[in-house]
């Protein structure tokens, strides 16, 4: 779940992406095209799909989604509602989680408050994201498409949150994900709505699992052996992104079967003339995890082109067709 805290103020920070782009990969390129290259059997490597991985709350967005619209419109203060949900679980020693998602509907119930799956989805549309969010799926799938020698790689987006299926659904970047894993309710089991899945910190990683296996329909089990030869996205092919605590399974799960993974923050702005070194909690947050070999950077949550995520987020991106294309030249031997 998302650290339920967050100051946001505005970034300066700017740069230029294409600085991130190596020129080996130029190189090999001229390369292959020489007419002994050309005599090589064709490559029979098809693991050439990327794919970015994100958290939502506090990642895509500065808030939890339900400070946007749920929580206002019962009129309770988030601090306090996070606060009551963090008390509750622990006096009846319950999963934190599904405390809330019964605590949303129980404070509903409370107020007359009838709230069913087209509330949540029109929710979402209220629901702030950080700057560029919008345009960052394309201009990554565009950066991906002009990589000399990124011929046939593709980049698939995933939303992996502790949220709302119902409030994704609604917001405007929704129709970028191949796939959304959040938690659900089933609305007409019970009186009130009963959590359908709940997905935990460490509940994450099975869905990094289905990415790998391929298996994301969530009807399949995942459980089963699968060589890692048959696998259609290598962990290697995969970008975690996330802001804090809770993403530490993900991010370890990658880190340790070869992926990447980047923490992000919300963006701070030192004040006019001060030379001191401001780092928000949040900001702190991301360099324990880079200390702790958690994450391969991090950034604060600025999505626009050019950025240091952006950047960043290429540089990784190059390794990778790089990576890709290895195994590429690898296949036709032998
Ligand atoms: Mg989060």
């Amino acid at each position: 779940m998302v650290e339920r805290v967050s100051g946001k103020t505005q970034s300066d920070e700017d740069g230029d992406a294409r600085l991130a782009r190596p020129a080996p990969i130029e190189k090999s390129r001229r390369a292959s095209s020489s007419p002994k290259a050309r005599a090589q059997p064709a490559s029979k490597y098809t693991k050439k799909t990327i794919a970015l991985v994100y958290d939502f709350d506090g990642t895509l967005s500065p808030k939890p989604m339900q400070e946007y619209a749920f929580l206002p419109k019962l009129g309770v203060k988030a601090e306090d509602f996070w606060a009551e949900c963090t008390r509750v679980a622990k006096a009846e020693r319950a999963d934190p989680l599904i405390t809330y998602m019964h605590l949303m509907y129980k404070k509903a119930k409370e107020k007359g408050l009838r709230v069913d799956r087209k509330d949540l989805v029109a929710q979402g549309r209220d629901v702030e994201l950080y700057q560029g969010v919008e345009n960052w799926f394309g201009e990554i799938e565009r950066y991906v498409k002009a990589l000399p020698g990124a011929n046939g790689v593709t980049v698939k987006h995933y939303l992996v949150s502790s949220g709302l299926t119902e409030i994704i659904e609604g917001t405007k970047i929704y129709k970028h994900f191949a796939n959304v894993f959040a938690s659900e309710y089933w609305f007409d089991a019970y009186d009130l709505p009963f959590p359908k899945r709940v997905i935990t910190d460490t509940g994450k990683t099975q869905y990094l699992f289905r990415i790998n296996k391929g298996i994301e329909d969530l009807g399949e089990s995942i459980n089963s052996h699968m060589d890692e030869d048959a696998r259609p996205i290598p962990f290697a092919n995969m970008i975690y992104f996330g802001d804090g605590e809770t993403d530490v399974p993900s991010m370890a799960l990658l880190k340790k079967n070869g992926g990447h993974a980047i923490a992000v923050h919300t963006p701070t702005r030192a004040p006019a003339g001060s030379t001191k070194d401001v780092r928000s909690a949040p900001m702190q947050k991301c360099v324990e995890l880079f200390n702790a070999g958690r994450c391969d950077f991090y950034a604060p949550a600025d999505y626009r082109k050019g950025s240091d995520l952006f950047k960043r987020t290429c540089l990784l991106i190059d390794r990778m067709v790089a990576d890709i294309r290895v195994q590429e030249e690898r296949s036709g031997l032998g």
